[in-house]
């Protein structure tokens, strides 16, 4: 039997990914959304949660999919209600807040998701495995894109806690955090921040770790055409690469394959697994990073952004 699911938060990765995600899941059914401007054909809406828990006790899971300055409020509110809780990356605006809902989801004896869907692309299992007993050297991460062509008209990002080019960024540090045999830690950053807004549009970053281990990444949202969500780790035995934000692996330069793609149905997979267990996963590494990016980083000025 499906567990009864709600989607908070109606909009681009909600239309694009959850539902269609939902509706091939045999684990879970979407009963009920609540957004406040939006809903979806033959689904009952609700413009709050707090309306949807009141009036359907059948619902046991909620995923919240708002941006995330707006989601702690609805996650607490989920929580304390005995719901289990999925959360999209990243999973909260601040690392305090998060830990809090772990706190509470424990306090309730139900399951806290903190979804990382870069880390569910296909060639995250394979390239952990690969590198498990390696000696890793140098780490280099990519990850460029075009904000008007991903993001169209997205104010959030740009605003205080929507932690600008971090925001596809993190997904490369979901990958890292999730993939390395070692922790990094950073040394060195510098955001340039458009006059005119209160987020970054590009970051370099220098980062260490064990034994000599040295990462640089650099991320730039003003990338325009074919995005770049790569990750090339070079080890004493090979060298390794990951294109496509986790989605295809070679090893020194031939490809190994990996299988389809399937980030979303891969999620959904991972919150009913651990359900099941009476689990939660809620790791903080890759909000880390963008952390400690904002408190060390050198901030520089760079063009005003307009869409
Ligand atoms: P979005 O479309 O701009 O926002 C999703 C929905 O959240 C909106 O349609 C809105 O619905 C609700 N919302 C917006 N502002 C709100 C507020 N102040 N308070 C409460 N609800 C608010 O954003 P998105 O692209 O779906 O991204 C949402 C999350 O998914 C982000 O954390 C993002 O990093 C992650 N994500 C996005 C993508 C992508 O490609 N877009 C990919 C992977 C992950 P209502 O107005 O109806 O309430």
């Amino acid at each position: 039997m499906p567990r009864a699911l709600a989607l908070v938060g109606i909009g681009e990765i909600a239309r694009n990914e959850h539902v269609p995600a939902l509706r091939d899941s045999a684990a879970f059914t979407l009963a009920a959304t609540a957004s406040r401007n939006a809903e979806m054909d033959g689904i009952e809406a609700y413009r709050d949660l707090s309306s949807l828990l009141d009036a359907r006790d059948d619902v046991t899971c909620v995923s919240l999919c708002m941006p995330p300055q707006f989601r702690y409020d609805d996650a607490r509110l989920a929580l304390e209600r005995g719901r289990h809780v999925m959360l999209e990356k990243p999973p909260g605006a601040t690392l305090s807040e998060v830990e809090a809902l772990i706190d509470l989801a424990r306090a309730r004896s139900v399951t806290l998701y903190a979804s990382w869907h870069s880390r569910a692309a296909a060639a995250v299992p394979a390239a952990r495995d690969w590198l498990a007993n390696r000696q890793v050297r140098r780490v280099t991460m990519t990850w460029k894109e075009d904000v008007r062509y991903w993001h169209p008209g997205q104010d959030w990002i740009w605003q205080a806690g929507g932690l600008g080019v971090f925001d596809p960024g993190i997904n490369g540090f979901s990958v890292l955090t999730a993939i390395l045999p070692h922790p990094l830690h950073l040394k060195t950053a510098e955001l340039r921040f458009p006059e005119n807004r209160d987020t970054p549009v590009a970051a370099d970053l220098t980062f260490a770790g064990p034994n000599g281990l040295e990462a640089v990444a650099t991320l730039d949202w003003l990338e325009e055409g074919e995005p770049n969500w790569d990750v090339e780790i070079v080890t004493e035995t090979g060298t390794l690469a990951l294109s496509k934000g986790g989605a295809e692996m070679a090893v020194d330069g031939t490809p190994v394959p990996v299988g389809e793609n399937r980030e979303y149905p891969n999620l959904y997979a991972r919150f009913a697994d651990l359900i099941d267990r009476e689990e939660s996963d809620a790791d903080l590494a890759p909000l880390r990073h963008v952390a400690d990016a904002f408190m060390l980083g050198r901030r520089v000025a760079a063009p005003a952004f307009h869409w």
